[in-house]
């Protein structure tokens, strides 16, 4: 499952900011998940909470925040939203579309005691 490896690159992360910034708990992490990031948010937080049992990050509370996939058309120049990676631009339905948003996944923001 690669949710795991993503939650673990994000408990490595938050353990490295609480080094740097001094904080020893999390309260709420919130994690951008792009619509085209082929990442599952009810799988993201499965794992997020396994890693996180025995760390700076147990029982917090995980906030997924869903972001759309958007792209932009060759053909007709304009902005398009995209559900999946392979969709044709919704104003002409022209193939492909490059993408300019939504393949990511990260942490937006922590709240911290
Ligand atoms: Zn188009």
């Amino acid at each position: 499952m690669h949710e795991m490896s993503l939650a673990e690159g994000v408990l490595q992360l938050i353990e490295d900011a609480a080094r740097d910034q001094g904080f020893t708990a999390v309260r709420t992490v919130w994690v951008e998940i792009g619509q085209l990031s082929g990442v599952e948010p009810e799988a993201m937080a499965f794992c997020f909470d396994a890693v996180s049992r025995g760390t700076l990050l147990e029982g917090a509370r995980l906030e997924v925040v869903h972001v759309a996939g958007s792209g932009h058309c060759y053909e007709c120049g304009r902005d398009t939203e995209l559900q999946a990676v392979y969709d044709a631009c919704t104003h002409c339905g022209a193939v492909p579309v490059h993408i300019t948003g939504g393949t990511e996944m990260r942490v937006k923001e922590l709240e911290v005691d």
